[in-house]
């Protein structure tokens, strides 16, 4: 029996204990009252549920108890993510960014005082946090960022543009990368600052979708101070700094999302076996049969290329180029998937629900999910960019194309 195997018999107890915590707390008709409805009661519903799920400390399992989180093991925190896709349970969306990568940052490089300010007031549920580090000609070359803050004493005066930041419009702290020293070279000259966005000379602007939502901002910062205990890390050493930022991304949130694809997949079966108006059954012509079994094996293989990581996470094995795979391969398999739905669905996509809801970012609409799962194949470093990785440092190949 493989060892993975053993830890899961092994948190048997903890498993039946997370899935009678959601049988009691999940409400039945959260997806009727969130399905369509406005932005402001999303956050509403989002700070609720965040609070609910602190009280047993399942909002933020991977938080050291010292600092108020569950402080649960690795493998605990796998049977956690696995129970709530099961049951289709929101997503901390809104949170992303203060419980993973303010975590993942301020543990490591931030200065104790930061982290009595900030991490307190993550886990109440009051602070919303955003991302600054894209820029119009900085997204896959980061390093080339032209934001600028200059140090003036005791604090810093930043100009510049960003851009791409999700939720900034509901945020209060965003996570910024300037660049201090515009002579060093591209990565030494830059510096990573926390950003209170309530400081006058900043303005943001929301950038519309192609669902119709807006979910990130465009954020212009004119004459912005910041003082200079905001500063993470060393001056000029913040692309070091931005590293710990990118790599707690790559948590547990495949595993969660390979789980709610499952369950996904039987609401699209059970869809394309239901008899539409005119007498038609999508199931029974041959080339969505041949569609939904492709789908079908994908998701299981993304399921153990996800548990193959996890395994050797346990073991305590180095982490490759693994998450760079399996970022590709899901949300690649996330635009087949959601198409499928689309063409299952038909005319009816445009309202039918798709199981797959489970944050601010998903309607809950098969054709808007659709829509909105090309987002996937760019966030977080383009799926070309996860090639790139895959190419050169899984595969060694030359940067250069090869010549005869
Ligand atoms: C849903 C979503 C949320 C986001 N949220 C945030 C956020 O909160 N904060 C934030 O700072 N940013 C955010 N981003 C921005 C994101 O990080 C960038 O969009 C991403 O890094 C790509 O950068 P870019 O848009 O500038 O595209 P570019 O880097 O200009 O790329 C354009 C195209 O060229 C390709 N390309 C670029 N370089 C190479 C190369 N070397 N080899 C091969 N192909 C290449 C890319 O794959 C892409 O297809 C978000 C993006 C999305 C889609």
């Amino acid at each position: 029996m493989s060892e993975m195997l053993q830890e899961m018999q092994r948190l048997e107890p903890f498993r039946r204990e997370v899935r009678e915590w959601l049988v009691h707390n999940l409400p039945d008709d959260w997806r009727e009252r969130m399905l369509g409805a406005d932005e402001e009661a999303g956050v509403a519903f989002q700070k609720w549920w965040f609070r609910k799920l602190m009280e047993p400390g399942y909002a933020a399992p991977h938080w050291p108890k010292e600092w108020g989180g569950g402080g649960l093991s690795f493998a605990e925190q796998i049977v956690l993510y696995e129970e709530i896709a099961r049951v289709g349970a929101p997503r901390l969306i809104l949170y992303f960014v203060a419980l993973h990568h303010v975590l993942g940052t301020l543990l490591h490089w931030g200065t104790d005082e930061q982290r009595k300010r900030h991490f307190p007031a993550v886990l109440s549920g009051d602070e919303i946090w955003c991302q600054g580090f894209s820029e119009p000609g900085a997204g896959s070359d980061l390093a080339s960022l032209r934001c600028r803050a200059e140090r003036r004493g005791d604090h810093y005066v930043v100009n510049g543009q960003k851009t791409w930041s999700s939720n900034a419009h509901l945020a209060r702290y965003c996570l910024l990368l300037a660049r201090t020293d515009p002579d060093a070279p591209k990565t030494k000259g830059i510096s990573y600052f926390i950003l209170d966005l309530q400081t006058p000379g900043i303005t943001l602007r929301p950038i519309k979708q192609m669902t119709g939502a807006s979910h990130f901002n465009e954020i212009f910062l004119d004459d912005v101070v910041i003082p200079a205990k905001n500063l993470v890390g060393p001056e000029n050493g913040g692309w070091q700094v931005a590293q710990a930022t990118l790599s707690s991304e790559r948590g547990l949130s495949v595993l969660e999302l390979a789980e709610r694809m499952r369950e996904g997949f039987k609401l699209l079966l059970a869809d394309a076996q239901r008899s539409r108006a005119s007498g038609k059954v999508p199931y029974e012509d041959d080339e969505i049969r041949r569609q939904l079994v492709n789908v079908h094996i994908r998701i299981d293989a993304l399921r153990l290329l996800v548990n193959d990581q996890l395994s050797a996470v346990l073991r305590g094995g180095a982490v490759g180029v693994e998450p760079s795979i399996i970022k590709l391969y899901y949300s690649e398999l996330l635009r087949e998937f959601t198409q499928l739905g689309v063409e299952i669905g038909g005319i009816d996509a445009q309202y039918l629900q798709a199981v797959l809801m489970g944050g601010a970012n998903e309607t809950g609409y098969w054709m808007q999910d659709f829509l909105y799962s090309w987002a996937w194949t760019i966030s977080g470093g383009s799926s070309e960019i996860q090639r790139n990785i895959i190419a050169e440092r899984g595969l060694k190949l030359p940067r250069e194309p090869l010549t005869a």
